[in-house]
């Protein structure tokens, strides 16, 4: 695609690297058809070509962003299908997390949607902050019919949507000392998985220690910043960024670390491209490339390293791969090897490559869409007739589960207990042992 950005402007480095991946882009169009918005709502400018001229628009020409450009870039997933689509190699997802900086410099948004925004940011990456509003959830859910009837306020309904009935009480994630260990690991500590779904930490640690690796929780480490950095506020995602960088590099330069874990993909996603996102940081440019490269999806890590023979429990594995694991960091069939080498029969839903819906905030912030998708997907998976549906991140186990009946886990829950673990408490009700 042909650029004219000014000189003055190609000297940012923001500016020059999204007019790269712009000219990249030779608008064959293949991505449109593996796009979710595009899929549903058949606009061009809600596909992955549409907004690349759209955002290309508002950055070659400084303009200040039109409520339609907003509407069109803010219902895109971030689910990154385009990418594995493009002939071409665009980076599409560089290009619109800069788009969406802009948009946050540029844009003043409606009052009670700047604030929701702001809500959403100075609570859901704290875990107490987090786990202290879900406990009002129930209060506010007798507002929802309220909320539902007045088009602003609709997030807030969906975001009580999403809010656990009961909040899981604190896991309790101890890892245990490892006598001469394999490996030496830190294991993402997160914001929002320790809360809604303890266990899938749980047991990773559990199956880490026993094939005798050490776990660690690197001290100052917190959200890896995807949850703000989707949402374009930058300076709060670079400060995570940082933050993080530095606790890891810290053991890094202590005892030493093999690898940096991720139970979400999401997060795994974002700490990946650290590298890029602090390489014009002169005092942090170099280690972030270092994390990015020690960060690892755990089932990449558990692929790696030799797991005990598992035990067939006779079950059917509906596994939904994460946008995220599969587009984001093309890890596609670590996962599934390893579940069949666990011992369960693994299927595939159709259109597997098909976003859920989850996206980070997106189920929040764009529910009637997010919502089309959730269905889609459970009825996807319905078709399976599956005991059981495994994933790799806690935003797709929130949204999946909305939708569909059947017991929802993390990957590694199930190779935990086919491996000596215990069985996972969403499977309590089977005979199986
Ligand atoms: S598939 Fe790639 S090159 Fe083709 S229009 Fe989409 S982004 Fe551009
Ligand atoms: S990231 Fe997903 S929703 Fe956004 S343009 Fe690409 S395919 Fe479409």
């Amino acid at each position: 695609m042909q650029t004219s950005f000014s000189p003055e402007l190609q000297s940012d480095p923001a500016m020059q690297a999204s007019e790269q991946v712009i000219r990249k882009c030779v608008h064959c169009g293949f991505c449109t058809a593996t796009c979710p918005t595009y899929v549903l709502l058949g606009d061009e400018l809600d596909s992955p070509r549409g907004r690349i001229y759209l955002m290309k628009d508002m950055l070659e020409n400084q303009r200040v962003p039109s409520p339609e450009v907003v509407k069109h870039v803010d219902r895109c997933l971030s689910c990154l299908s385009c990418m594995t689509t493009c002939p071409s190699g665009v980076n599409y997802m560089h290009l619109a997390d800069h788009a969406r900086a802009y948009i946050n410099d540029h844009y003043r948004r409606p009052l009670f949607d700047r604030l929701f925004r702001r809500l959403l940011a100075v609570v859901l990456p704290y875990p107490e902050r987090f786990r202290w509003a879900l406990r009002f959830a129930p209060l506010g859910s007798r507002l929802k019919p309220f909320f539902r009837r007045i088009a602003p306020l609709q997030p807030l309904a969906a975001m009580l949507d999403l809010a656990p009935l009961n909040v899981p009480a604190r896991g309790s994630v101890r890892s245990n000392p490892v006598p001469q260990a394999k490996g030496r690991v830190a294991l993402l500590q997160g914001c929002a998985e320790p809360v809604l779904r303890p266990e899938f930490r749980e047991a990773t640690v559990r199956l880490l220690n026993r094939c005798g690796h050490e776990v660690v929780f690197a001290p100052g480490e917190g959200c890896c910043g995807a949850l703000v950095h989707h949402m374009g506020q930058e300076a709060d995602a670079l400060a995570s960024a940082r933050r993080n960088v530095d606790a890891w590099i810290a053991q890094r330069e202590g005892q030493g670390l093999d690898a940096i874990i991720v139970t979400a993909s999401g997060c795994g996603t974002m700490i990946k491209d650290y590298g890029f996102i602090l390489r014009n940081n002169p005092a942090y440019a170099e280690k972030a490339a270092l994390v990015s490269a020690l960060a690892m999806d755990v089932s990449e890590y558990l692929a790696r390293i030799n797991l005990p023979a598992g035990t067939d429990r006779g079950l059917t594995v509906a596994y939904h791969p994460a946008c995220s694991l599969q587009h984001g960091q093309k890890v596609t069939e670590a996962p599934k090897q390893l579940l069949a080498r666990a011992g369960y029969v693994v299927k595939i839903p159709a259109e597997s490559h098909l976003c859920c819906g989850s996206a980070g905030t997106y189920n929040i912030l764009q529910p009637e869409i997010s919502n089309r998708l959730g269905r889609r997907k459970a009825e996807a998976i319905a078709n399976l007739d599956a005991d059981v549906i495994a994933t790799g991140n806690v935003g797709c186990a929130t949204q999946i589960a909305r939708f569909s009946g059947t017991p929802l886990v993390h990957t590694v829950e199930l190779i935990d207990w086919a491996t000596g673990g215990p069985r996972p408490a969403a499977l309590n009700h089977l005979d199986t042992e």
